[in-house]
């Protein structure tokens, strides 16, 4: 299906165009039939399946098929409400690109940076306002926002805010709104509590399901390793060091978890910045916003503080603490592979967290295979470490003929052009694929057994 089936208004096709996007999600082919025709939505789906653009764009085809009347101060006419600013600020940018090529206002507010700016905005009328909880209802509270004209009402991550606690503040903002309206209800999880919430929301709602798909993440390519827990550390920056990761989000379990790995990765020469409740709304801002342009190569994050982040071409999301509820996991993991493109996550798992690999493997109904190769690089790099190379023995480029190669068991030996030596190189050393009679070049790098080709390109690819 495309998105010229939906009967979209040129403005919003235009904008998906610009956007590169050709085909509608599965939530999004599901949801904006629905929504345009003036249903009540409960979705069952998580970030990284376009679940913003499934309520964005019907909500903006809806304002213009009937649009405010030119010249009027415009009123609120849609409500997005969601857990976490870092989300706040996405769905609002969302908003602002689908709608681009519209004169429809939208805007953001959250707490944790001052009012005042976010008040000048909302006193020159804004049609789509997207909040958390506590900031809209202290400007409720202060009569500087009004729900009456209110028409749309989207409860975003909903589970997530149960886990949070913003249930009084969620019915206290429900209070406020015109009981007609058209309402959406979108959750990863459906826990008794949600389904109970969203009966309070919803009237005869359809509902969309879209888990299944994503916990099986068939895109995503997901290993785990044992490892002691002493030695996370060690490992991380051996994984982040020897597998060409330019861009790596890694969670930790507490803050003070996420706040101890940013600092032992900078100390190992990784720029990584940490991201949690406990920063404040500037750090954050700014954390998210370095790894974004790739000026911060590895963000640590909390669970709270990540859910939701959209990061495009995120190439690895690491768990250096499994999560303790399953479905977790895979909110983590979403993280890469976003939109159907593929993505790597790795599991650090020590004895203590095995039962929580456990639930994790009943969720996805399979098993997550052993790393093998990325271990076995770490051995040899921890062996490494303790043997003096001579500098001028490394980073020497080379050059020579793939000898023999076999995929299945990942190494093989590369003859050398100059000393005619035959190399071991494994498949952890290489930058692209190798195959027997292959011209490459490559480093040598000193390990346990002997120099190892490492690097190894193919010559003229
Ligand atoms: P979301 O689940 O709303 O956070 O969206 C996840 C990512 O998918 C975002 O980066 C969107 O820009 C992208 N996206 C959403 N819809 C589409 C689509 N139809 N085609 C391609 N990318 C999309």
């Amino acid at each position: 299906m495309s998105f010229e089936k939906l009967n979209l208004s040129e403005p919003i096709q235009r904008a998906l165009k610009s956007e590169g996007y050709t085909n509608p999600t599965p939530i999004q082919a599901k949801s904006i039939p629905i929504l345009l025709d003036h249903k009540d939505l409960l979705g069952c789906a998580q970030t990284g399946t376009g679940k913003t653009a499934a309520f964005a764009i019907p909500i903006i085809q809806s304002i213009l098929n009937n649009p405010s009347s030119p010249g009027r101060q415009k009123r609120i006419r849609a409500l997005v409400l969601c857990p976490t600013r870092e989300l706040a600020a996405q769905i609002d940018k969302s908003f602002t690109v689908y709608g681009r090529y519209t004169n429809i206002k939208s805007t953001v507010i959250f707490g944790g940076v001052p009012q005042r700016p976010q008040q000048e905005i909302l006193k020159q009328g804004v049609d789509i306002l997207t909040a958390t909880p506590g900031r809209l209802l202290d400007l409720i509270g202060q009569g500087l926002i009004s729900l009456d004209k209110l028409e749309w009402f989207v409860l975003d991550e909903a589970d997530l805010m149960l886990d949070m606690g913003f249930i009084p503040d969620i019915k206290r903002i429900i209070a406020h709104l015109p009981s007609k309206r058209q309402s959406v209800f979108l959750s990863a999880t459906m826990p008794p509590d949600a389904v109970k919430l969203a009966s309070t929301i919803l009237h005869k709602p359809v509902s969309v399901d879209v888990t299944e798909q994503i916990s099986s993440a068939d895109d995503i390519n997901q290993s785990i390793f044992f490892v002691n827990k002493p030695d996370k550390g060690a490992l991380l920056i051996d994984v982040l060091n020897h597998n060409n990761i330019d861009n790596a989000l890694v969670f930790t379990r507490t803050k003070h978890g996420a706040d101890k790995v940013a600092r032992s990765l900078n100390k190992a020469g990784i720029q990584s910045q940490a991201i949690h409740g406990n920063k404040t709304q500037n750090s954050r801002t700014k954390a998210l916003g370095d790894f974004k342009s790739r000026r911060t190569r590895v963000l640590v994050a909390t669970d709270i503080a990540a859910r939701g982040i959209d990061v495009s071409g995120l190439q690895m999301v690491i768990n250096y603490e499994l999560p303790n509820v399953a479905e977790m996991y895979v909110h983590r993991i979403g993280r890469t592979g976003r939109a159907g493109a593929g993505g790597t996550a790795l599991s650090f798992c020590d004895t203590l967290e095995k039962p929580h690999l456990a639930e994790i493997h009943k969720l996805l109904a399979k098993k997550i295979p052993v790393a093998t190769d990325f271990k076995s690089i770490n051995q040899v790099n921890s062996q490494l470490s303790q043997i003096k190379t001579p500098l001028n023995q490394l980073n020497n480029m080379k050059t020579g003929k793939v000898k023999f190669f076999n995929r299945e068991k990942g190494f093989g030996f590369i003859k050398d052009d100059e000393s005619g030596q035959d190399y071991f190189v494994h498949k952890n050393g290489l930058v692209d694929h190798i195959k027997d009679g292959d011209e490459v070049s490559y480093e040598l790098e000193k390990g346990p057994k002997g120099m190892n080709a490492v690097k190894v390109k193919v010559k003229n690819r």
